[in-house]
This record gives C-alpha cells, structure tokens and sequence, in this order.
C-alpha cells in the first residue's frame, strides 16, 4: 500500500489457534503503512505488558467518559473490565493514507460493521472497509494445534473448541475467509486480497 492506494480499514477475527497473530505480524512486517491498532483496557497490566504497545491501559472512570464522549467505534465488559477500540486513531491512520487492522473478536467485529454501515458512503472508514476471517483447517486440527501448545489445561481448550465453534458459526458474515492450513499459503491469499482491495498492482 501506498500514496496511490486506496488506505484499508482491515478487520480480522478468528478463533484462538488459527495462527491470526502470526499472520498480522507478518503483515505488518511486509506493509510499513498498515498500523496495528491498540485497544484500551481497564485491567491491569500483566507481565512484560506496555501500556501504548499492548494496551493504553486506562482507569475505569476515564474509560467511562470515553464511553459518555461517544469515543469508541466499540466496547465490550468481559469479566468486570472494560476493552475497546477509539475511533480517532483509526480516522487518523486513514487520513494519512496509511491503513488500519483490527484485531478483533466476532462480537467487536459486528459492532465495528454495523458502525461502518451508519456512516454515509464517502467515509473513509466505509470506503477502506475490509473484514477477514481466518478458519482453521479442521476442528480436529484446531484441538491438534491448541493440545500442541502444552500451555493449557483441559478446561481451557474445552472452552476454546465450544468458542471457536461459535465463532466459526458466524464467519459468513465477513467478506472473506481464509484458511490456515499452510501459513504460507494463508498468509499469500491475504496479500493478494489486501493487494485488490486497496488497488495495489
Ligand atoms: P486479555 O485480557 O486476555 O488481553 O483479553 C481478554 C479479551 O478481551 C479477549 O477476548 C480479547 O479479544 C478482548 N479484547 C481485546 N481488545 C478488545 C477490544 O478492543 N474490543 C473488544 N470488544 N474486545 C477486546
């Protein structure tokens, strides 16, 4: 992507063990003008976690006001915490003829679309708007890759298979969907979709 090219709003959702973080940061390795955007939390940070790298780790009562200020294209609480994504780091990133990926949940996602779809036609938001979502091979290939991870307990994947079930349950709802069977065979069909919709040859 660049100054000819049409800046991209790229949504990207898959459940836990499809390789989706390995595949961003490969992107954003190859594209110097796409831009990570960095959600904002209310829970602590944990481990090596920085706040403006991982998260803009903020108190409740400003995310609060956020929330008053109509700053997020979308929030959620997830066990008692409040997460979301701002808008004017987005509109900024687009302004400036660079692209923006979210990585983001199936229910962040929705939000995010149903935002995107208020906004009239000549927004760049609407106009860059791209959502992806990355299947894994199989079921039995996801169960495959998280036991491979041998960080988890039982209970943990359990959870992870029942919530990628009901993720991948909804992933007609994106414009595309590609699936991590071969990393790179994946991570070049986003290439060349990214490529097509932002117009770069
Ligand atoms: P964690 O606390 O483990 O970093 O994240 C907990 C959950 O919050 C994850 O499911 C993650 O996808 C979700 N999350 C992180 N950032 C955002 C965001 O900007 N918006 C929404 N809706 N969820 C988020």
């Amino acid at each position: 992507m660049n100054n000819r090219t049409k800046p991209l709003f790229l949504v990207m959702s898959a459940p836990s063990g499809c390789g989706k973080s390995t595949l961003i940061d490969m992107l954003l390795q190859e594209y110097h003008d796409l831009v990570y955007s960095i959600s904002c939390t209310t829970r602590a940070p944990r481990g090596e976690e920085e706040d403006g790298l991982d998260y803009h780790f903020l108190a409740k009562q400003r995310f609060e006001e956020l929330i008053g200020e109509n700053a997020f294209i979308e929030y959620a609480k997830v066990h008692d915490n409040y997460y979301g994504t701002l808008k004017a780091p987005i509109e900024e990133v687009l302004a400036e003829g660079n692209s923006m990926v979210l990585d983001i949940d199936v229910q962040g996602a929705a939000k995010v679309r149903e935002y995107v779809r208020s906004l009239p036609n000549n927004d760049p938001l609407k106009i860059g708007y791209v959502d992806i979502f990355i299947l894994p091979p199989s079921m039995e290939e996801l169960r495959r890759r998280l036991e491979g991870r041998g960080t988890d307990s039982r209970e943990v994947i359990e959870r992870r298979m029942a919530n990628a079930e009901g993720e991948i349950a909804r992933a007609d709802e994106y414009m595309f969907k590609v699936t991590n069977d071969d990393l790179g065979v994946a991570y070049k069909r986003l290439c060349d979709l990214i490529d097509a919709m932002s117009g770069r040859m």
